[in-house]
């Protein structure tokens, strides 16, 4: 039944998010005047061409008060086809401040109101494996990656994990590791946060310049015929997806700058290929895209989840952001 809704929809879907103002800001002036349906518009000033309005279309458009169960509800179909067998990605991209953390994984403060769509997707998973269990027997593995200059890195290590460890998805040596419930996932979430400060001065900025990876994988068997289904979903919180300050940028940050350029435009050259069906399909260009070849394309279904910041001085990331988003887009 998830599927049939969803397969109405195609297989790649595009949301927008916009943030509010953060406390004591000033907000008597967005760039975003409205958020209607799945349309945005935007106040474009003349610096930035023809003054006036510009429009965007999304499969589902979130304005600044939408709430973490808002947002996940409008997910929870193609979440929960992943008991179903499907391959699921999810990716939120935007510029660093736009909402991406807030989306996936919530704010520091967690609370039930204010969990994001990790904790939420976890949570059904748990919920429906159990209404099920009458029929078919889920195991639900959870694997976090972090990929920073191309490079990938377990977040998922310590001793006790490494001794019983399984076998990871397409990174085998990555410890893959059973959850049974919420409280398992958040520790495994609060342990991944820890091993990604690791190494680096600024937790944020490292963050900010690093794609994190939480992948879900669900086998389910059925106890009459013994048959299985798999499925798998990837909840990706991209790298921010700014330009980097020309003159500023040298040494470390130009080389991050340059591998999170590279990435994101791969990202998007194989989701905007797979989204126009094209016959080849540029997987091999990133690491990030290598790692998630088996789930982008073919039955695979994926949402590229856009985050914008309503402040003018943020227009060009966000006219930037909008336009990737334009690029991926079926509608
Ligand atoms: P990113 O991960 O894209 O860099 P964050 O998710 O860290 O951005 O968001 C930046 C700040 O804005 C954080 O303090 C976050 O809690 C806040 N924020 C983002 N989105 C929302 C939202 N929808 N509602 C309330 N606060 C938000
Ligand atoms: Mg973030």
């Amino acid at each position: 039944l998830y599927n049939q809704v969803q397969d109405l929809k195609g297989n790649i879907r595009v949301y927008c998010r916009v943030r509010p103002f953060l406390g004591g800001q000033p907000s008597h002036y967005s760039s975003v005047s409205n958020v209607e349906e799945g349309n945005i518009s935007i106040l474009t000033p003349s610096k930035y061409g023809k003054e006036g309005k510009k429009i965007f279309n999304f499969n589902r458009a979130f304005g600044p008060s939408a709430t973490q169960a808002e947002v996940f509800s409008d997910m929870q179909p193609l979440i929960r086809s992943v008991l179903d067998g499907y391959n699921v990605c999810i990716f939120a991209y935007g510029q660093t401040g736009s909402g991406k953390t807030h989306t996936m994984s919530g704010p520091d403060e967690l609370t039930d109101e204010t969990i994001g769509v990790n904790y939420r997707a976890l949570g059904d998973l748990f919920l429906l494996s159990e209404q099920r269990k009458d029929t078919i027997c889920y195991d639900i593995n959870v694997q976090m990656l972090e990929i920073y200059n191309e490079q990938v890195r377990d977040l998922l290590t310590t001793d006790e994990i490494r001794n019983s460890s399984h076998n990871g998805i397409n990174v085998p040596d990555a410890n893959l590791v059973p959850v049974s419930s919420t409280s398992d996932v958040i520790n495994l979430m609060n342990l991944g946060h820890k091993n990604r400060a690791v190494g680096s001065t600024a937790m944020n900025d490292r963050s900010s310049r690093s794609h994190s990876c939480l992948t879900v994988h669900v086998q389910g068997r059925y106890l009459t015929s013994g048959s299985t289904i798999r499925g798998s979903m990837h909840l990706v919180d991209l790298a921010g997806s700014e330009r980097a300050d020309k003159s500023e940028a040298t040494g470390d940050r130009l080389k991050e700058a340059q591998h999170i350029n590279k990435s994101l435009s791969a990202l998007g050259d194989v989701i905007a290929s797979l989204a126009s069906k094209n016959a080849h399909v540029p997987y091999r260009n990133s690491k990030l895209t290598q790692l998630l070849q088996d789930s982008l394309g073919g039955q695979a279904k994926t949402l590229m989840f856009v985050h914008i910041s309503p402040e003018p001085e943020a227009l060009g990331e966000t006219l930037s952001t909008l336009k990737f988003a334009e690029r991926v887009s079926t509608i």
